[in-house]
């Protein structure tokens, strides 16, 4: 393939613009992911919280069917205290009585229960106005945190289309059979590194040794030559000592 000195600067100029490219694409996605996380802490409060009122509803239920409870059997001790002036034998009187006397009693578990059913609601109340307080604190900052992170972005964006737009301009600099061969290259190789300096007589690529006939072209320039191990386009690096040729 031909090339020229001059195409074979651009060529490493690209491979410097395609890396920017890449520096700044990398930076890009980080963000969803950062955000994510954001959100999952905010979702994770948000469940928190719905656990709580949960809880606290389901105690409050608990609480009106313990005093429906009461009432039913307050009415019980009612019809019952009634009756004890009307029934006719002795018999029937200490049954009303027994049945008054275990109302009373399950009136009194009853009320236990209901004390202990508040206390827990207060505690659950206390729970979740802290986390009522904590998810309002923080979810300012999370929001705040949220567009830091899309400003970042859109900011990486705009830098990557000024890198991109660099790359373009250079693109026509460089023979299209040339350009086709690096960008197949650097779709293959880690860190998309197509090209590999020679670095006195080795590739900079894969440290294989070069043979100086192949330095020496790669000085001259005049066509494109690769690595015969790691098949990187082999370029001298602006500021080597150009061996004598
Ligand atoms: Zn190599």
């Amino acid at each position: 393939m031909p090339l020229s000195k001059e195409a074979a600067r651009q060529l490493v100029r690209l491979q410097d613009q395609d890396k920017a490219i890449d520096a700044l694409q990398a930076e890009i996605d980080k963000v969803p992911k950062a955000i994510a996380e954001i959100n999952a802490r905010i979702e994770g409060r948000k469940s928190r919280l719905h656990d709580t009122k949960a809880r606290a509803g389901a105690i409050g239920m608990k609480k009106k069917e313990k005093e429906a409870q009461v009432t039913a059997k307050e009415a019980d001790i009612k019809k019952h205290s009634g009756q004890l002036n009307t029934v006719k034998t002795n018999d029937a009187f200490r049954a009303l009585q027994t049945e008054i006397e275990a109302a009373k009693a399950a009136i009194s578990d009853l009320e236990t229960e209901i004390l202990t059913l508040m206390d827990d609601s207060e505690i659950v109340a206390k729970e979740e106005k802290a986390i009522s307080a904590e998810l309002k604190a923080e979810e300012g900052k999370d929001r705040e945190e949220i567009a830091a992170f899309e400003k970042d972005k859109q900011n990486f964006e705009a830098k990557q289309n000024v890198e991109r737009q660099k790359r373009e301009a250079l693109v026509p600099t460089i023979p299209e059979d040339v350009m086709k061969h690096y960008d197949y290259l650097r779709k293959r190789k880690p860190g998309g590194a197509a090209l590999a300096p020679v670095l006195k007589n080795l590739c900079g690529g894969c440290r294989i040794a070069l043979p100086p006939q192949v330095v020496v072209e790669v000085v001259k320039a005049a066509k494109l030559q690769t690595c015969e191990s790691c098949h990187r386009i082999l370029y001298m690096p602006e500021n080597a000592a150009t061996p004598a040729a």
